[in-house]
């Protein structure tokens, strides 16, 4: 009994192009039995390939029936062809069809990839059947270092990699030399000996002489069908499959192993256009880097203006008489006195407490003269500004009762009038009090750059009694105790002079509120910043999207010959999908790496700030980098995974 494998009835293949329909098969009937060894010949044009990729689920048949081991095709899903084309048939094409890029090794493995067997199994087999064919030591060849007859024999052990019951060879020595081509016809008969059915698709007869069935097509139908011998009944003897689906790996650990193999794919695709994704990366490291660089600026700036403000005493508020900044009457105002000072000197929240009274003079030591600021200030003030001395000492509370007529200088005024002279112990003229120099304050690095005023410091009582003549005091800054926190603070205070006063007539400004509005500040920037950042990044992201739908047309017959071995579609719109991803993300990757390089370059120019890099932005520059790889890696990967088969073989 020989038992029937494949069934044609009535079948017709009928191509359209535009509005014209060409019917190129016209109901051919054909039975294919097992372990048969069948040769299809007929002029070129008359149909053979279209019967072949029919019967090897490339192509569905416009009409009629198609049976495979007494299974319709007709209701069978893409997925389920694409097992069957990877499980049971075994495809030799004339042209070989390897890809190129890929080792002899690599390319027999394809099948077994898309079956999920595992690395160990997969190149065993693959080596094996290399060896059986002659080509042990060619294993790591790529296509272009092989013969045509090398070349076809590594396809044979592609098409054997997942058993190959039934081999379907179109015009398998059809570019081979006469040698090559008796080589490959010899082995198919030894797979037709050792039990595979073999249908071999020629133009030549005494290459059709071999088979012992032999089937003519003209004009796409068939004209005649001859068996010259009963095949020797191979019987029940059932192949050796090396790898079938159910020796594979399972479910997850599947889908992980053609997730890697689809991961090696796209590193190689990537690899061999280095400069091509180099460039498409570009918009997305760009992107990254600005996106990346702009958060690491603000993060740095308001870490600096942090650490300045607690240098000054991070817990400073400064009263002022008025109802806010820029009230007219600000200066006829005259509410804040000394009493206040003493009033608040005695709080609990209070750690020291200074008056300023302000007044413009002309300083005169010497011959020299030039023009500055007297501050008349407490004891307490350098305490309260986080000052230090770099000479001498500042005044006590003594010397502020007893309204002495001493002073500090700041930096300036000491370049200015005491250049190479040891200013302490000179008098020098402010206005028309003379003081006695005691000190010399450090120069201070203010966050709002420095000033080049000469400011001179001299008790708060001195200016009072001897400059402005006025009871009242400019304005007062109050050091808040550690533990207070300062809009506590500021409220007290409110409530303390408003009491004093009987009307509130001052506000407050407190040193948290000058931080808050300088993050506020670098807030606003960053997003401004980002903003040019993301569409860098959109832009960055059709870059990608625009190069793969490249690489898909470009490489629509690797697409092709995938499928022809049995690769899902969804493992076509995975190893697209990876690829695109992975640009991106080296993209971000090169992105992060190149905001470093900026923060170096930063550094080297601006030491009083630094660039402060969060995880957070990097996790999130990592997170979009993906995302775009996703989003605009999709259409084209879709594009790919779409492709027919057919179609996509017939592309060169
Ligand atoms: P063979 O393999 O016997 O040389 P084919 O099966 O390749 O012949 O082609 C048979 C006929 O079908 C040819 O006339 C060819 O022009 C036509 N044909 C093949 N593929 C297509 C197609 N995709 N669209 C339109 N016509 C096609
Ligand atoms: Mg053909």
């Amino acid at each position: 009994m020989r038992k029937l494998l494949l069934s044609l009835r009535g079948v017709k293949r009928i191509y359209t192009s535009g509005e014209q329909k060409i019917e190129v098969l016209h109901g051919i009937d054909l039975d294919i039995y097992k372990g048969e060894l069948v040769a299809i010949i007929g002029a070129s044009g008359s149909g053979k390939s279209t019967l072949m990729n029919i019967l090897g689920c490339l192509d569905k048949p416009s009409e009629g029936s198609y049976e495979i081991d007494g299974v319709s095709t007709q209701t069978l899903v893409s997925d389920q062809l694409a097992a069957l084309r990877r499980n049971y048939f075994g495809f030799i094409f004339q042209r070989y069809h390897l890809l190129t890029h890929l080792t002899a090794k690599d390319n027999v493995e394809i099948p077994a990839i898309y079956a999920g067997a595992n690395d160990q199994t997969r190149s065993e087999n693959a080596k094996k059947l290399l060896e059986r064919l002659g080509l042990g030591d060619k294993t790591d060849h790529v296509p272009s270092q092989l013969s045509g007859g090398q070349q076809q024999r590594v396809s044979i052990a592609r098409a054997l990699m997942n058993g190959g019951q039934v081999i379907l060879a179109d015009e398998p020595t059809g570019a081979l030399d006469s040698k090559s081509g008796k080589e490959v016809l010899g082995i198919l008969k030894e797979l037709n000996a050792s039990g595979h059915t073999v249908i071999l698709v020629t133009h030549d007869p005494s290459i059709a002489a071999h088979a012992h069935r032999i089937i003519e097509i003209k004009d796409g139908s068939i004209i005649s069908d001859v068996t010259k011998e009963e095949t020797t009944e191979t019987a029940d003897e059932e192949l050796e499959a090396p790898i079938s689906e159910q020796g594979a790996l399972q479910s997850f650990a599947a889908t992980f192993l053609r997730f890697k193999e689809a991961f090696k794919m796209a590193w190689i695709a990537m690899v061999t256009h280095r400069m091509r994704t180099l460039l498409t990366m570009l918009g997305i490291i760009i992107g990254i880097m600005a996106v990346v660089s702009v958060v690491a600026l603000g993060n740095g700036a308001s870490q600096k203006v942090t650490n300045d403000i607690s240098a000054i005493g991070t817990n400073t508020i400064s009263i002022y008489p008025g109802k806010d900044w820029g009230d007219m009457r600000a200066n006829k105002i005259q509410t804040l006195k000394v009493n206040d000072l003493e009033a608040l000197k005695v709080q609990d929240y209070v750690d020291g407490v200074t008056p300023t009274v302000q007044q413009s003079g002309t300083f005169h030591y010497d011959s020299f003269e030039a023009s500055g600021r007297i501050n008349g200030v407490s004891e307490q003030f350098i305490t309260v500004k986080g000052l230090k001395m770099e000479q001498g000492r500042f005044f006590d509370e003594e010397q502020v009762k007893s309204i002495a007529q001493v002073a500090v200088l700041d930096q300036n005024t000491k370049d200015k009038f005491f250049p190479y002279e040891d200013p302490i112990g000179k008098v020098i003229l402010l206005g028309k009090l003379p003081c006695v120099i005691i000190g010399v304050l450090e120069k201070q690095d203010s966050p709002f750059g420095n000033q080049e005023t000469l400011e001179v410091y001299v008790p708060y009582t001195s200016a009072i009694a001897r400059l402005t003549g006025s009871r009242y005091l400019g304005s007062i800054t109050v050091k808040v105790k550690d533990g207070w926190s300062n809009a506590v603070a500021e409220q007290l205070i409110t409530e303390l002079l408003t009491i004093r006063h009987g009307v509130k007539d001052v506000f407050t400004n407190s040193s948290d509120t000058i931080l808050k509005t300088i993050q506020k500040t670098t807030g606003t920037m960053t997003l401004l910043v980002s903003c040019i950042a993301i569409i860098s990044l959109i832009v960055g992201g059709i870059g990608v999207m625009n190069i793969m739908l490249v690489s898909v047309t470009e490489r629509t017959k690797e697409i092709g010959i995938r499928m022809a071995v049995g690769a899902r579609k969804s493992d076509i719109l995975q190893q697209f999908l990876i690829e695109a991803i992975l640009v991106c993300l080296i993209g971000g990757f090169l992105g992060i790496m190149c905001s470093y390089g900026v923060s170096i370059i930063f550094s080297m120019f601006v030491e009083s700030m630094a660039m402060v890099f969060s995880t957070l932005s990097i996790v999130a520059a990592v997170t979009c980098s993906t995302l775009i790889g996703v989003v605009f890696g999709y259409l084209p990967a879709k594009n790919a995974a779409k492709l027919d088969p057919i179609d996509a073989l017939a592309r060169e």
